[in-house]
């Protein structure tokens, strides 16, 4: 397999990456094995206390817990004896850690994604498992990448088709999930042997950059991988001209997505985007009340409603609408607004203050056309960019609220009658990323889903996003696909090779 090269440095395939990883690793092993046996043969007749000096002197003999690159004490600083079994002595003390040490170890990256981003900590660990699932996904998928053999039409020749790696990618990645949108991007690029240039939003380089420490102490040779940050469109510009650039992956917002695809167009690179949503969630009437109100706030208020596929629009059929804005608001009264290290917080602060002036700005226009607040409506006590939890009753389809990503904790409820009307306010807008049905008919949930101009759809489910299933907007809302076998294709180029003469003796 070829391998794209970035910034100059020339990197061997992912399989002999890894694989050099292994033999060095193997290697650094076998050299301490035999210096130590040389040095001195195991013998009955020494001590405890020699061994453990002599392995302490060598580094080997640890009796600390290792929490990311530092060996730590337990908090409490408690240790425990370890004996040898032979003549009962004890070797040495080390930390008796519990449940908040072990919490230490595999927060480290979630901690660091709600210092940056402000996500509760909860959440950032749920980011953290599901950045890594893209890693272990494109690792296992890296041994599928299948070319194919084609029947010829002439009996001279024979068709083959390879796939390639693209070349360098540049990965532009928003805030709102420093890691995962970075890995979903890089997991699949190096599974195909392409190098990356990656530029994480300025609000959150802090994830990326520790992302990529970890890939270079996992083996990634150093080239592989590179962050640049800074001036955005300047970086964005170098990017689209290069020609060495064979591909650009954004995540983003619509208007950026359209400046870089039209900058992508200079070079002809690959594009692919992930853009802004506008997503529809419709509850019809036949649905099970508790399962819409459940599935409905987990997509509304996931990282306080900053996500591409937050419920925008919450389409209530008559029959149903006064039951669930009761039962939808009492679920969001419960939510506790927070910082994200807080106990029990699952509302963090939203991204910057002009975050929160647009939901400010948002709900003062459905107020002023009519909207009921129904819950909250305003800045929350804590001051700052948190904002209270809030249900909008009687929206309508000309107020901004129902046109454009709040980004932030606003539950619009519309009100709607029939299922045509449902699917003809829901594909009314340019945005066609996620959206999310109620209901226990399932014609219906067929029906409906096929009427749906969207790429992604959730049935009696808010919460869909997952590795092993292809991620990814129509309309406005991208181009290609993230995540699941048909996220490899972003990153392999195909190359169709005829071999002729073959009925040569
Ligand atoms: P954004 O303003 O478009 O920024 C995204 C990235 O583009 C950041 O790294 C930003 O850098 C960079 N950027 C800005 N201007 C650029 C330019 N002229 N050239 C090159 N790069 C440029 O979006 P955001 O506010 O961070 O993220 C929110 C948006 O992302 C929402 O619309 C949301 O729906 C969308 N989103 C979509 C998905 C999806 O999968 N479809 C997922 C998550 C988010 P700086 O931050 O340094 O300016």
């Amino acid at each position: 397999m070829r391998v794209a090269v970035a910034v100059g440095v020339s990197t061997p395939p992912v399989a002999t990456m890894r694989s050099s990883c292994t033999r060095r690793i193997v290697a650094v092993s076998y050299r301490f094995v035999s210096m130590h046996m040389a040095a001195a043969p195991l013998s009955r007749t020494l001590s405890t206390e020699s061994v453990a000096a002599r392995l302490t002197s060598a580094g080997l003999l640890r009796t600390k817990g290792l929490i990311g690159a530092n060996w730590t004490d337990a908090r409490d600083g408690k240790t425990m004896p370890v004996y040898n079994p032979s003549t009962g002595e004890v070797i040495a003390d080390v930390p008796f850690m519990g449940s908040k040490d072990t919490e230490d170890a595999i927060e480290e990256i979630g901690q660091l994604i709600t210092l940056e981003q402000g996500k509760p900590l909860k959440e950032a660990i749920g980011e953290v498992n599901y950045g890594a699932s893209f890693i272990e996904y494109f690792a296992e998928e890296a041994k599928r990448i299948y070319g194919d053999i084609i029947p010829p039409t002439l009996n001279d020749r024979r068709i083959l088709v390879l796939k390639q790696p693209i070349g360098v990618i540049a990965a532009i990645t928003p805030w709102n999930f420093p890691l995962a949108m970075i890995t979903r991007k890089v997991g699949p690029a190096l599974a195909c042997g392409c190098t990356a240039v990656i530029k994480p939003s300025e609000l959150t380089p802090f994830t990326a950059l520790a992302a990529v420490e970890l890939a270079l102490q996992a083996g990634i040779p150093p080239g592989v991988l590179n962050v640049v940050m800074g001036d955005a469109p300047a970086i964005g510009d170098a990017l689209m001209a290069n020609t060495r650039v064979r591909k650009i992956t954004f995540t983003g917002s619509t208007a950026v997505g359209k400046k870089l695809m039209a900058g992508a167009a200079g070079t002809v690179k690959k594009v692919s985007l992930e853009l802004g949503g506008n997503a529809p969630c419709i509850i019809f009437d036949d649905a099970d009340l508790d399962v819409a109100v459940k599935g409905t706030l987990g997509s509304k208020f996931r990282n306080s409603g900053q996500t591409c596929v937050c419920a925008n629009r919450i389409l209530v059929q008559d029959g149903i609408y006064d039951k669930f804005a009761a039962a939808f608001s009492k679920a969001v009264q419960i939510l506790q607004v927070g910082d994200g290290f807080s106990e029990g917080a699952s509302q963090g602060p939203l991204i910057n203050d002009a975050a929160i002036e647009k939901v400010e700005s948002f709900v003062e226009d459905a107020v002023s056309k009519g909207a009921d607040v129904l819950l909250g409506g305003k800045r929350h006590s804590l001051g700052r960019t948190f904002y209270e939890p809030t249900v909008l009753g009687n929206i309508s389809s000309d107020m901004i609220v129902s046109r454009e990503e709040v980004f932030g904790p606003v539950a619009p409820l519309m009100r709607f009658k029939t299922e045509e009307e449902a699917i003809s306010i829901a594909n009314d807008t340019n945005a066609g990323l996620a959206a999310y049905i109620f209901t226990t008919n399932v014609q219906r949930s067929w029906r409906v889903t096929e009427a749906l101009e969207y790429g992604l759809v959730g049935v009696n489910e808010g919460v869909i996003s997952t590795e092993v299933a292809p991620f990814g907007g129509v309309k406005q809302s991208g181009l290609g696909r993230e995540g699941s076998k048909y996220g490899m294709d972003e990153y392999l180029e195909m190359k169709y090779v005829c071999l002729g003469d073959m009925n040569r003796k």
